[in-house]
């Protein structure tokens, strides 16, 4: 039965129209610490028909409340909430670590980067707006940006408090209200700045959160016919299936998938500073990224340099529990951990060698999802280590001879979400970055530190639509076109 939010302090239920509920149901799933392995907490099993009342609660406060909160007002309130964010970081961040099992550094990165979304967003909202256009004799036209309604957020498991971030706070300051379905693996953190943007005042119904499988709420939200758009973020192929549900009623839909992003180093690179780079880019969040760069490609005359100086440093990485802060943490789950072992054994099944491996540490608990990063040297550009997502610490490392060639190596996968170019040289810097197919590329660094500002999304089989930056309240929007004949 629902409860009111503030009698109520269990964490792990949805939250719809302010309240903290169970699955109508009643049905739960078990929540597990990657770290040890061990159940820890519970959250709804939830159905169609809790995201039914969630849908319905978003719809009344749309065209209720919501509808008289300014622009202004908009932006007052997502700065609040950036600041209940920031308040509650500590809170958040141990939610995500014992959820996600992420070493504490980037646990805490995660909460910084949630508080700066809203943070950047609160300050778009009242800068959001349509043009005048010029047209026949006796015409004034206009148009209006105008939020879509009810907006439904697919969140993945693997950044999930950077991700609602960069979604939510998106929709919500170009006028929408959202209605969240976070990843069965990982709904803890996001449940509670849910309760967080009730405590602060948005109106009930404004941004409701239900837990379950995707199969079962990720479906039924994809296929509510109240939702009038979609953020998908995840693999693939479910980004297929959510593509194909949304299409039958012709839902516009955001689709943020997988990478394959390749490293480029030309002989004439900043070694001292690629090499932290390359590492950091693979091992962050145990190289469960979407942006990682798990291809590096290097020219050949300074492949072997490179190659044992970033084999030196994976050799130094240390694994272990998320709370011990160690280089890298667990993976998110058993059949995680399953599927990066199958790539590994496949690449030795090709006979693919490795350069270095880093270390577990020996004391971790058992049943813990551990995983030593691994250094693989001339992977051949059609393996699967080489064209798939492993979604783990996996490096594949190739080299190549000319730029033509890198360009054509970089661009062989089926996907185009980031590349890295390390080069001195400032033609050829233009030059990649014009031939890249990706939706980001860095020069001399990888990923900016995550920037906000920046708009991030891919093209081929990463996806479309742009997240983050100003450019992502575009998408939050539709355009209507006002012509006004008064002679
Ligand atoms: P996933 O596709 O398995 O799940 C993503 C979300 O979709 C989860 O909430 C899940 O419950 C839901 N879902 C699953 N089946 C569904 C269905 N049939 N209908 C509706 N929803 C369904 O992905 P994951 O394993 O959680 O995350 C890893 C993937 O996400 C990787 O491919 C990664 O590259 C991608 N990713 C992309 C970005 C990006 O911004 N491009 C960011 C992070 C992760």
């Amino acid at each position: 039965m629902p409860r009111e939010l503030a009698q109520n302090n269990a964490m792990a239920l949805n939250v719809i129209n302010h309240q903290s509920q169970s699955a109508l149901s009643g049905a739960t799933l078990s929540v597990i610490d990657p770290s040890t392995g061990e159940v820890f907490d519970t959250i709804p099993r939830s159905a169609a028909e809790d995201v039914d009342a969630a849908v319905r609660a978003a719809r009344a406060c749309f065209d209720g409340p919501w509808s008289h909160v300014t622009a202004a007002e908009r932006g007052r309130l997502l700065m609040k909430l950036s600041a209940a964010v920031t308040a509650h970081a500590d809170e958040l961040a141990a939610l995500e670590q014992r959820d996600c099992g992420k070493p504490t550094r980037q646990a805490r990165a995660d909460a910084t980067a949630l508080a700066r979304y809203f943070e950047f967003y609160a300050g778009a909202c009242d800068k959001l707006h349509g043009d005048t256009i010029p047209f026949l004799e006796g015409y004034s036209v206009l148009t209006w940006r105008e939020p879509h309604g009810v907006t439904g957020h697919i969140v993945p498991w693997n950044y999930p408090m950077q991700i609602f971030g960069r979604s939510v706070g998106g929709a919500l300051a170009a006028g929408n209200v959202c209605v969240v379905k976070p990843s069965e693996d990982a709904c803890l953190s996001l449940i509670r700045v849910t309760q967080l943007a009730a405590e602060v005042g948005f109106p009930p119904g404004a941004l409701n959160i239900v837990t379950g499988l995707g199969h079962e709420v990720g479906d039924a939200l994809a296929r509510h016919p109240g939702i009038d758009h979609i953020s998908f973020t995840g693999s693939p192929s479910v980004g297929t299936i959510i593509q194909q549900v949304a299409a039958e009623r012709h839902c516009p839909v955001t689709l943020e998938l997988g990478g394959k992003g390749p490293q480029i180093v030309f002989a004439d690179a900043d070694l001292d500073a690629a090499v932290p780079a390359i590492i950091n880019a693979i091992v962050q969040n145990a190289g469960q990224t979407c942006s990682a760069g798990s291809r590096l490609l290097i020219e050949a005359p300074i492949y072997e340099t490179l190659l044992a100086r970033v084999g030196e440093a994976f050799r130094a990485l240390r694994v272990g529990p998320a709370a011990l802060d160690l280089d890298v943490g667990p993976l998110i789950r058993k059949s995680q951990r399953d599927r990066v072992r199958a790539f590994l054994a496949e690449a030795d099944d090709a006979g693919v060698t490795v350069v270095a491996t880093g270390t577990v540490q020996p004391d971790v608990p058992a049943g813990g999802f551990y995983q030593a990063p691994v250094l693989l040297r001339d992977v051949p550009p059609t393996h699967r280590l080489a064209q798939e997502e492993v979604f783990g610490p996996v490096l594949a490392a190739m080299s190549f001879t000319t730029e033509a060639e890198a360009v054509a190596l970089a661009n062989c996968t089926r996907f185009g979400l980031v590349a890295g170019v390390w080069t001195r040289d400032g033609g050829r810097q233009f030059r990649m970055a014009r031939r890249l197919h990706s939706g980001q590329v860095f020069i001399n660094n990888y990923g900016a530190a995550g920037g906000v500002e920046l708009p991030f999304g891919g093209v081929k089989s990463s996806g479309y639509g742009r997240e983050k930056g100003l450019e992502a309240l575009l998408g939050f929007t539709t355009l209507k076109t006002v012509a006004i004949h008064h002679g």
